[in-house]
């Protein structure tokens, strides 16, 4: 149980201010530790790095890690159940893992992520500390939305726990029982899927609950897609329920959440002190500086159960690591989106994300949208639908125009074609987690 003080606006205070030297240098000597502590335990990295010609002994500083080779998904999928089931980027006999957790498996072969009990302990102080973050106490109610089978996100309820608060184990409940829960124990917390954030607060004010008024809430916590990063689809999902939206961002890979907004909301504060952040061109691998988009790459710094050397998240984004008016001086990561749903039209690098933006500011439309990649002529193409307000009397050809006009003033580029349909006319509202981009492209675009 915490004993910190709740005026106190930060849950490691020595650790989250640290002087970004001190910082570093702390980096640096767990960098060192780390990779040698794989290449001496893990089969994997003693291989890779001696095929590559590198040795732990070859990092002086922390820009010293380039020399060593990458990872991936595929990497992960191709070690498991190598030598042990746990496989072979494993460091740790299996009698010291405690915890493993599952991808949902939705792009190929499930991967797991074992932790040690020191591991497991470090992941859920993290967790306390965005929960403080973002203003959690323990005079605080909190409903852990969030699916609580085989996914690492479970588990970071345990987090808001250990702070103090109130915690219940919501779930993927069915809405009509969360709801229940909202209107029955007032919690002042939820942790949900930006989109469910949406639906849930739509589907109360159907059943005459109006989450301004007759619930709790006052902070919402979404992660899962890029929504809580999203101006217009955060500031529209506060306006909803009256409360403030701060975006958490983890990887299954790694831990729950590794990085989260604080009050100023401008990028996500990344823990520096489990996690080394380097940007690459996607196409090159070449390291990119502070402030340039590009892939981002992780190496955990202190996750002995199956440590990370450079490892590709397949997302897109850049890290910030000047000062941050809150005091924090732990780098801020803004996510563009993944690269594997980037498209490229006319050369101009396109995100769902930017196209979310554009639909969520604009008036008379209900902000649900889907979106179709597909060639005509052996290029590529965009086309967007969107649900026009029922009480909204333009036609449908001046809301099109008008969506497709702010389309190209965002993007660069213009949609194939804009269609409009009645309001409830998409099916992408779903529970948890929306599908809201269908991909018809036939060449093959990998990068
Ligand atoms: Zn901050």
């Amino acid at each position: 149980m915490s004993k910190r003080d709740p005026n106190n606006k930060y849950w490691d205070e020595a650790l989250e201010t640290m002087p970004r030297e001190e910082l570093e240098k702390k980096q640096l000597e767990d960098l060192k530790e780390i990779v040698k502590f794989a290449y001496d335990n893990a089969p994997y990295y003693k291989r890779s790095f001696d095929e590559a010609g590198v040795k732990p002994e070859d990092i002086h500083t922390l820009a010293d890690i380039s020399k060593f080779p990458f990872i991936n998904k595929t990497t992960q999928r191709d070690t498991q159940g190598v030598g042990s089931f746990l496989g072979e980027l494993c460091a740790v006999p299996e009698e010291d893992v405690v915890f493993i957790s599952t991808s949902s498996g939705s792009t190929g072969v499930p991967t797991m992520s074992p932790f040690t009990k020191q591991d497991f302990d470090e992941f859920q102080d993290t967790e306390s500390r965005w929960f403080w973050q973002v203003g959690m106490r323990p005079t605080d109610r909190y409903v852990h939305a969030l699916n609580f089978s085989l996914y690492v996100g479970g588990p970071d309820v345990i987090g808001a726990q250990n702070l103090g608060a109130l915690c219940i184990w919501g779930g993927t409940l069915p809405s009509e029982r969360l709801l229940f829960i909202l209107q029955t124990y007032q919690p002042t917390i939820i942790w949900t899927s930006p989109s469910y954030a949406w639906q849930l607060g739509e589907k109360a004010k159907k059943a005459g609950i109006d989450p301004k008024k007759d619930l709790s809430i006052k902070k919402i916590i979404v992660a899962g897609e890029l929504g809580g990063s999203i101006d217009a689809t955060r500031k529209a999902i506060e306006d909803l329920w009256g409360a403030e939206v701060y975006d958490f961002y983890g990887l299954s890979d790694i831990f729950g959440a590794c990085a989260a907004h604080c009050e100023y909301h401008d990028g996500l504060h990344i823990a520096e002190n489990h996690i080394l952040v380097e940007t690459v061109d996607i196409h090159t691998g070449e390291v990119l500086l502070a402030g340039e988009v590009g892939e981002l790459v992780f190496t955990t710094l202190r996750k002995h159960a199956r440590p990370l050397i450079r490892f590709r998240t397949g997302d897109i984004g850049w890290i910030d690591n000047t000062p941050c008016k809150c005091g924090r001086t732990h780098g801020r990561i803004h996510i563009s989106g993944r690269k594997d749903d980037m498209f490229i039209v006319s050369a101009v690098n396109v995100f769902p994300s930017d196209i979310e933006a554009v639909i969520r500011d604009l008036d008379g439309i209900t902000g649900e949208y889907l979106i179709r990649v597909f060639e005509r002529d052996f290029t590529c193409k965009y086309s967007v639908e969107v649900e026009k307000n029922s009480d909204n009397p333009d036609s449908d050809e001046a809301i099109a125009q008008r969506t497709s006009d702010a389309l190209k003033a965002r993007i660069g580029v213009k949609p194939y074609e804009v269609k409009v349909h009645p309001d409830g006319g998409l099916d992408t509202r779903s529970e948890h987690k929306s599908r809201r981009i269908i991909d018809e492209r036939k060449l093959d675009y990998s990068i």
